[in-house]
């Protein structure tokens, strides 16, 4: 009998059409010849209200990439009978309530095997303050940054301005504003004076409690892809190029904007540093299945900084983590089965 996989997509996040383009992909490679003999699937869309819908719904969703506009479902607590059916979860999800333990949370409580990280890892993975702790604690080398809240910036104006002088004070412009938890580059900006801060910061409220200002640094953009669990692979790094001011949204997801360099034209032991790095990152959030690790490599100085690390990164099948892993040797159909498998041997133990 069939493995029942059920494939969890949409989400109530700025990155909801990513999440359905990677959730077609992973669908497409469920449905090769190699897989469809050990697999069946089971989709779950959950609408950008938060709301979940199974069956031939979700189903037409997944086929014809289109979002579900008119809503069947309006609680969110109300889940589809098929949920009672899965053998093993997938949560294609990137971004709030999806990559970030939430849902985790609720797959755990299920007593349902999933792919990728757990609560913890979700969640430490995700809040880019935590994220930066937990690699400071593991002597991870990263930009200078300032930590804010929602209630800081939008607290009286006497106490605003006393708070952009700290931070310019401790960053020198240009400096990145970005909300704490998200993905894709929604919400951030590269600001360059006092009025530039004063607006992305009110900005990046919006979307999230948790703010984090960082040093801008002048690199190149690398990337590793980690799978395993406790035992754990790094693949070959990869490069980004691109032509605008920096990898923002827009460049990241209009065809043609950006180059993904596989492997990365950077000297071995730099690769290798990165890769080392990688691990560390992986293992210092408790991450589990997969993860992309982002770095800068300063061309300048030789120094190596880890950016960020993406629990549930784009899985497209253009997107980085699938094609670096393609080039390590591991096709995307296989790459779906083994992160699968990793799901079934995490939740044995
Ligand atoms: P992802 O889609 O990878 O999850 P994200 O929304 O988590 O992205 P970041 O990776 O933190 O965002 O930043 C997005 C981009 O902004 C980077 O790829 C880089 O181009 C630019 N950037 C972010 N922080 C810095 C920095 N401190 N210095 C220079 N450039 C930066
Ligand atoms: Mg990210
Ligand atoms: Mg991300
Ligand atoms: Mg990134």
């Amino acid at each position: 009998t069939k493995l029942r996989v059920g494939l969890l997509f949409g989400g109530r996040s700025g990155e909801h059409e990513v999440s359905i383009s990677s959730a077609r992909a992973i669908a497409r490679a469920l449905n090769v010849e190699e897989n469809a003999h050990k697999y069946e699937i089971l989709s779950f869309y959950i609408q950008k209200n938060g709301c979940w819908l199974g069956g031939e719904l979700a189903q037409q969703i997944l086929e014809t990439g289109i979002p579900q506009l008119e809503t069947q479902n309006l609680n969110p607590w109300r889940l589809p009978d098929q949920v009672t059916e899965v053998d093993v979860w997938i949560p294609i999800l990137h971004g709030p309530n999806g990559e970030d333990g939430t849902i985790q949370g609720l797959l755990t409580l299920m007593q349902v095997p999933f792919v990728g990280s757990g609560v913890l890892g979700s969640a430490v993975g995700m809040d880019k303050i935590a994220m930066k702790m937990a690699f400071e604690q593991a002597g991870l080398p990263q930009v200078k940054y300032k930590a804010l809240t929602r209630a800081e910036v939008w607290s009286n104006p006497c106490v605003f301005p006393k708070l952009c002088d700290e931070i310019e004070s401790a960053l020198d412009y240009p400096c990145f504003v970005k909300p704490a938890n998200l993905g894709s580059s929604v919400g951030i900006a590269k600001v360059r004076s006092r009025s530039e801060l004063e607006a992305a910061l009110d900005n990046a409220a919006t979307y999230d409690r948790r703010i984090i200002v960082e040093a801008g640094v002048v690199a190149r953009e690398v990337e590793c892809a980690v799978l395993g669990n406790d035992q754990t692979k790094a693949s070959i790094v990869g490069e980004i190029t691109f032509h605008s001011d920096f990898y923002d949204y827009e460049t990241k997801y209009t065809v043609g904007k950006a180059d993904l360099l596989i492997p990365a034209p950077i000297p071995d032991g730099v690769s290798r540093q990165i890769q080392d790095m990688a691990l560390q990152a992986f293992a210092a959030v408790d991450a589990a299945g997969l993860a992309r690790v982002d770095f800068f490599f300063v061309e300048a100085t030789g120094e190596v900084l880890i950016n960020e690390i993406n629990t549930f990164p784009g899985f497209t099948a253009t997107s980085m983590y699938p094609q670096l892993w393609a080039y390590s040797g591991i096709p995307f159909a296989e790459l779906v089965d083994r992160l699968i498998q990793l799901a079934l041997e995490r939740y044995k133990v």
